[in-house]
């Protein structure tokens, strides 16, 4: 196999593989080794570990414990100075205590500060702007230069070579398959290639048809002239320091200091005008400084850092490192040409996780670590349009330290996807979120009347956000009358073919191959048996299937796996969906139908063509809000129609139109899952609650052989927690402490309009997944008190769905 590029993922890569027995590795840098020029050679090592995602925390945890035991020449690569993020403003304090109780969910130790014991660390920093601190002993600095030369030697010392002065210039593929790159001094074959060409990325994925929706951006970084109380030696002696509410960190380098900037506006690079290795004046990746976008920057460190007075800004570069739409890095396999990898944007503090990941995925098959919020093909068509990279990635680099709601809408470009009901949901004052490139509405202003008067708790200011009293008004309207739910964003996927049956069932886990007319719901296993997804299988025919699934990695997911006769298509774009829910969803819909809508006629996850109101539907019976009623889908160009006639005929029924934001409180009282934030490819159906979907006794499906390979009693579960009081509403992440000690986190959390309770799912061990288990949900510093109780919370007989 061939890496391209010997920075620091490409370096770790070569270290992970030959580690798992893959030693035929080559390793093409086009500069030299192992300052090559690219990011990694002058990256000023920061990590701090604790992300909101868990995925990249235990990405940079590896990387910590990793560099921990490397050493060059007796030299270390990672330098447990620790980290301190400072809070200058009473919103950034706010947020660190919310930072605290992520750290705790992923395990990474931490600890709150007052502004003296701040300062009793850094003493430099000036108290009187300090509100607190947040500190975490066990990050530091990543010596980027040393780790990759340390991991390479370990990997030419397994039979991998390294070689400088090479640069690719083509990849060669044919079949789908690729089969080696092309480089200025020869080709070199190969079943395999991953790209970890940094800033470069972009033009690697051209060479095989692969637009990688990332951007180079200039960020600078600069040192000052020595200070007068710092000693030359050792190089670090503080903890690495955060001051975002300036967008600022910093570092030692003995008696100076680092100072890096996100401050300045946006600096996107292009691609074609970063130098060749032997042009560029210092490196490839360095330009020339800037020193007005440092300005206000320079004023905040001496803000902070009153001992900067005396002393200059010596030298300082923009260098280039990459920036994604979503700030998340480009993991896996290109869907056209199989045995290519993207290993891109990729930061020093998750160079060695990700590298693991990406050796995991090529040995075994799968990364024992969930990655689908890094997977390649999480981004739909439209989003990998230029301009929207541009603009979202742009915006991630502006927000990178900001304080982020995990709701916060997303910047322009917005409208780019809009369902043929949008113009209905803006007449009805819609407030929209973006998810998938989709506007989707979480719930409509003209229900505004519906909520006056509800007794609702006072939630905190965090939960408010983004949040609406409406969405009670609108959950409530589901329960007892009928509401019409936008559906369309939600990914469908047409499988057909004479293999189509044989090929899903070797795919999912439930039995598939039923009658036309049946509705599955199963999951999509990967080889060590986690849940990569759940799917709702609609047969229409014979050879013809209508899925539900989670989002383009699935599609890919399908496509590598489908024969040749077997056709799998995304039929999203040119379709929508309207749920439609509530006890009187038939009283709604059956007159509008010839077609027999009774429940005898049409049993639950039942699934079948019809007209309603003249047009050609399919209906499908499922509920996720746990109410009778519909997913009826029809062709993009008649959706309009369908919404106009479904919503005409419910005013005498006292229809609404509802958001999102009622229907996930309504499916956690119901307890369905919602993949990706209940459930990933880490868990096992059977700790994750959905082991009903599951056939052992189907014959051979994807997956099951770890599955069957598993302990009868799972050591964790998903479960769901009833906090003690109504207004304690949390958001997901926060840790669950159990007698004392953290035990597990919160996954999905909402008040639940029905049961007037607070409800959060969380992952515990099995011992504490039990109901009547006394438990505390950490927000904000603040331990609240719980419940763990059995589940389902909202009608367990499913008397409302079966009527
Ligand atoms: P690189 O190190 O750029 O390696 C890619 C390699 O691919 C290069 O050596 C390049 O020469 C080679 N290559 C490219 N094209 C070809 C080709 N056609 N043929 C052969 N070889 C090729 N991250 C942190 O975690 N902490 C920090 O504190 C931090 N600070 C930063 C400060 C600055 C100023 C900058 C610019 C970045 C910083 N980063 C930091 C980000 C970090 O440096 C990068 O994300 C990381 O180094 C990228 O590693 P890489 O291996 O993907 O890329």
């Amino acid at each position: 196999m061939v890496i391209i590029g010997a920075g620091i993922v490409g370096c770790s890569l070569a270290d992970e593989l030959t580690e798992r027995g893959w030693t035929d590795v080559t390793v093409v840098e086009q500069g030299p080794l192992f300052a090559t020029g690219g990011s990694s050679s002058h990256a000023p090592g920061l990590v701090f570990r604790t992300n909101a995602s868990k995925t990249m925390t235990e990405f940079a945890e590896y990387t910590v414990r990793k560099f921990r035991g490397l050493e060059l020449d007796g030299l270390p690569c990672f330098l447990p100075v620790g980290g301190l993020e400072l809070a200058t403003t009473p919103q950034r304090w706010h947020d660190l205590q919310r930072k605290h109780g992520l750290a705790s969910s992923w395990g990474v130790r931490s600890h709150l500060l007052s502004p003296e014991e701040c300062t009793a660390l850094w003493p430099s920093v000036d108290r009187e702007r300090v509100l607190g601190g947040f500190h975490t002993p066990d990050d530091g600095l990543a010596k980027a230069l040393r780790a990759c030369e340390a991991q390479a030697r370990r990997a030419i010392a397994r039979g991998a070579r390294f070689l400088a002065h090479h640069t690719v210039v083509g990849v060669e593929e044919s079949g789908g398959r690729v089969r080696g790159v092309v480089t200025d001094h020869g080709t070199f074959p190969a079943d395999v290639v991953v790209s970890a060409a940094g800033l470069w990325g972009p033009r690697i994925g051209r060479m095989v048809g692969l637009e990688l929706p990332m951007l180079p951006m200039a960020h600078q970084y600069a040192k000052t002239t020595p200070l007068a109380d710092f000693d030359a030696t050792p190089e670090v002696r503080r903890p690495i320091l955060r001051h975002q509410d300036a967008d600022l960190y910093f570092r030692e380098h003995g008696d100076r200091l680092g100072i890096g900037s996100y401050r300045h506006r946006p600096m996107p690079v292009d691609l074609d005008e970063v130098l060749a290795p032997g042009e560029a004046p210092v490196m490839p990746s360095m330009l020339e400084f800037t020193q007005e976008d440092f300005e206000e920057s320079w004023q905040d460190a001496r803000d902070l850092l009153p001992a900067l007075g005396d002393t200059k800004v010596d030298e300082g570069f923009n260098g280039i490192m990459s920036f994604t739409p979503d700030g998340m890095p480009l993991l896996g396999e290109s869907h056209e040409v199989a045995g290519f990898f993207s290993a891109e944007a990729v930061w020093v503090t998750h160079s060695a996780g990700v590298a693991r990941a990406v050796a995991e995925w090529l040995v075994d098959g799968a990364p024992s670590t969930d990655v689908h919020e890094c997977d390649l093909h999480r981004f739909e068509d439209v989003q990998r349009d230029p301009d929207f990279v541009f603009q979202r990635s742009c915006r991630a680099f502006v927000e990178v330290y900001d304080v982020l709601h995990p709701l916060q809408p997303a910047g322009e470009p917005r409208g780019v996807r809009t369902s043929p009901f949008h113009p209905r949901q803006r007449e009805l004052g819609a407030f929209f979120l973006e998810s998938g490139g989709w506007e989707r509405p979480h719930w409509y202003e003209a229900n505004a009347g519906l909520a006056e008067g509800l007794d609702l708790p006072e939630r905190g200011e965090w939960a408010s956000r983004f949040w609406s009293p409406i969405a009670a008004a609108e959950a409530r309207a589901t329960r007892e009358r009928v509401a019409m739910y936008d559906m369309t964003p939600l990914k469908r996927l047409e499988v057909s073919g004479p293999g189509a049956a044989a090929f899903l069932q070797r795919m999912t886990t439930g039995n598939v191959n039923r009658k036309p007319g049946a509705v599955t719901y199963t999951l999509l296993l990967d080889d060590n048996g986690g849940v990569r997804s759940d799917v709702t299988v609609a047969r229409l025919s014979e050879q013809h299937f209508q899925l539900g699934v989670n989002g383009t990695v699935d599609l890919v997911w399908l496509r590598r796996h489908a024969p040749d006769d077997v056709h799998v298509r995304d039929i999203t774009a040119g379709t929508c969906c309207v749920g439609v829910w509530g006890p009187l969803a038939r009283d709604l819909v059956q007159p509008l139908s010839r077609d027999d809508f009774s429940h005898e006629g049409f049993g639950f996850f039942r699934v079948r063509r019809a007209r309603v109101a003249g047009v050609p539907v399919t209906a499908m019976r499922v509920s996720y809000v746990g109410e009778l009623g519909w997913e009826i889908y029809a062709d993009a160009d008649v959706g309009l129609r369908l919404w106009d006639s479904l919503w005409e005929a419910g005013q005498d029924l006292g229809v609404v139109a509802a958001g999102r934001s009622a229907f996930n409180s309504l499916r956690l009282e119901k307890g369905y899952r919602a993949w990706g934030a209940d459930m990933t490819a880490e868990h096992t159906p059977y700790e994750a609650g959905v082991g009903f979907a599951v056939r052992m006794d189907k014959g051979d499906f994807l997956g099951r052989a770890a599955l069957a390979a598993l302990p009868e009693e799972p050591e964790r579960r998903l479960v769901p927690l009833l906090m003690d009081h109504r207004e304690h509403v949390v958001m997901g992440s926060e840790p669950v402490h159990v007698d004392g000690a953290v035990a597990g986190y919160v996954t999905s959390a909402a008040y639940g309009y029905t049961l007037d309770r607070s409800i959060a799912y969380a992952w515990l061990p099995a011992e504490a997944a039990v109901p009547g288990t006394r438990v505390a949900v950490e927000y904000f510093a603040e331990k609240l008190p719980a419940t763990v109780a059995q589940e389902p919370l909202f009608d367990p007989d499913m008397s409302r769905i079966r009527r």
